[in-house]
């Protein structure tokens, strides 16, 4: 008897940034797995359970819920911002990938979530206007001179950059030295966003030229938005400037 797994995407943090078919998915399942977190945001009833780990046990964790699953359970898993995006989707898609043939029988589906980059972008004014890509700068899953090649090719062709997973307790020297490279690949006055916990009472969000950029300006819940050559900063008295990637790119339609 084959259950369902449902991943479930509950945004950058602001409850009104949870989709109702999020919060439909959640009331419809029984047993939820996810980092402690995301779980704690989960306003569950009596009879529904939690199974909250740790962060770094994404695999374990996917394949216990896809366990649950095959047995007939109506299991949850979730993420925080969106499930597709350094989450827990691809990890439940490789434990499919990787495990038994029952497993992929279990019907399967993704509730989208607002990721970070676009809860931080919002609160800038229109930094992803134009082209853009993101990058995880944690080299727990890739090995660092790979992020160094993605960063500098990023540069050159012109994408503004979204960071997550910017710095860590283990990583303390990564964005620094991030940003370093990128200063020989970008002008100084490339703005950089800073948008720490966006979405929740602790949101702050800073806005500084390249050529000023520190690691320490970031933290684990920090995602750092780098613009480029175009991407344009209005001055606002008394308020936050404006950052915005004009939707046209010089020579455009020639
Ligand atoms: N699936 C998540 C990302 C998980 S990776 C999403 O779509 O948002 C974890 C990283 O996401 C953090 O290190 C941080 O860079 C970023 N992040 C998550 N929530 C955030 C928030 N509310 N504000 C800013 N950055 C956030």
């Amino acid at each position: 008897m084959s259950g369902r797994l449902i991943v479930v995407g509950l945004g950058p943090g602001n409850p009104d940034q949870v989709t109702p078919e999020a919060l439909a998915a959640v009331a419809d399942a029984e047993d939820f797995f996810g980092y402690f977190p995301y779980i704690d945001r989960l306003d569950l009833r009596a009879d529904q359970r939690r199974h909250a780990s740790d962060n770094r046990a994404e695999l374990a964790r996917a394949r216990a819920a896809l366990e649950m699953a095959a047995k007939g359970g109506k299991v949850c898993v979730v993420s925080g911002g969106d499930p597709g995006v350094f989450a827990m989707a691809a990890a439940v898609c490789e434990a499919i990938d990787e495990g038994p043939a029952e497993w992929r029988d279990i019907e399967f589906s993704v509730v989208p979530g607002i990721t970070a980059m676009l809860a931080v972008a919002a609160k800038a004014g229109a930094p992803l206007g134009h082209d853009f890509c993101a990058i995880s700068l944690s080299n727990n899953l890739k090995p660092w001179d790979v992020i160094e090649k993605r960063l500098i090719a990023a540069a050159e062709a012109g994408f503004v950059m979204a960071f997550y997973n910017p710095v860590s307790k283990a990583r303390p020297h990564q964005l620094g030295d991030a940003f370093v490279l990128l200063r020989r690949h970008l002008p100084g006055e490339v703005p950089v966003i800073f948008g720490r916990a966006a979405g929740r009472p602790d949101e702050a969000i800073r806005i500084v030229p390249l050529s000023q950029a520190e690691s320490g300006m970031a933290d684990m819940a920090t995602c750092v938005i780098v613009g480029t050559a175009e991407t344009k900063l209005i001055e606002r008295d008394g308020l936050r400037p404006l950052v915005y990637s004009p939707r046209f790119f010089k020579g455009a339609g020639a």
